[in-house]
């Protein structure tokens, strides 16, 4: 537990991917014009959630005026009011809302971090950004050894959660394509891969994803464990 608390100091204080970097003070100083009052965080993002998880949810990256500005995943925007409701009806969040650090949220059995860690500009990272972000990730599922499912939320998140699983696990990266609901084994005694579509406004106000979709995901996920399934 202590890991990965020293951990999220190293994220906070990283600076290796200069656009990144550039970037997110940017979007920090010249803010959104409905948070323009604020003192937005600017900074990397680390994870956070319940150290005894069963289930770690990856997702992209902060967006800039979302965790870039409030310092928490998945936290101060639309995206985050989606996923925090589905994981409120599915059991793993205190409350339904997500709105600032210090409104109360926790998560239970459950883990929420991100591929990339510094918001980038269109939600594109680079191949190298994501390179050289994934020990992150990588050290965050060592250190998190009760997981049994991670839930990538979207493309991008997949093939992050993918690679860093396989090196954090030493076992073979799975050949799993990316799909809403896609289940990757990632061995004997080893989480689960799932694949989810992204909560962001593109695919929710679209109804690619809705939130009955979302929350049977996470309830087929939380039944798995209960199946014996690792
Ligand atoms: S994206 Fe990751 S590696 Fe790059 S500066 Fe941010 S925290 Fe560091």
């Amino acid at each position: 537990m202590g890991d990965l608390r020293t951990l999220r100091e190293e994220v906070v204080a990283c600076r290796r991917c200069p656009r990144l970097v550039t970037y997110r003070e940017k979007a920090a100083r010249e803010k959104k014009k409905a948070f323009r009052s604020e003192e937005y965080w600017g900074r990397p993002v680390p994870g956070f959630g319940d150290p005894a998880a069963r289930l770690v949810v990856v997702g992209l990256a902060p967006a800039a005026h979302g965790a870039n500005r409030t310092g928490r995943l998945f936290t101060g925007d639309k995206s985050a009011s989606f996923l925090v409701r589905a994981l409120y009806d599915a059991g793993f969040a205190s409350q339904p809302t997500s709105l600032a650090r210090g409104d109360g949220l926790h998560y239970t059995d459950l883990y929420l971090t991100a591929a990339v860690r510094c918001v980038p500009p269109d939600n594109r990272p680079t191949p190298e950004e994501k390179a050289r972000c994934a020990p992150f990730l990588q050290q965050e599922l060592a250190w998190l050894p009760q997981a049994r499912s991670l839930l990538a939320l979207g493309g991008f998140a997949w093939d992050a959660t993918l690679d860093a699983a396989s090196a954090a696990y030493g076992v073979a990266r799975p050949k799993t394509a990316f799909a809403h609901g896609a289940c990757a084994p990632l061995g004997p005694g080893r989480p689960l891969v799932w694949g989810s579509y992204h909560p962001s406004p593109q695919n929710t106000n679209t109804g690619k994803l809705n939130p009955a979709m979302m929350v049977d995901l996470l309830q087929r996920i939380r039944g798995s464990w209960s199946g014996g399934q690792r």
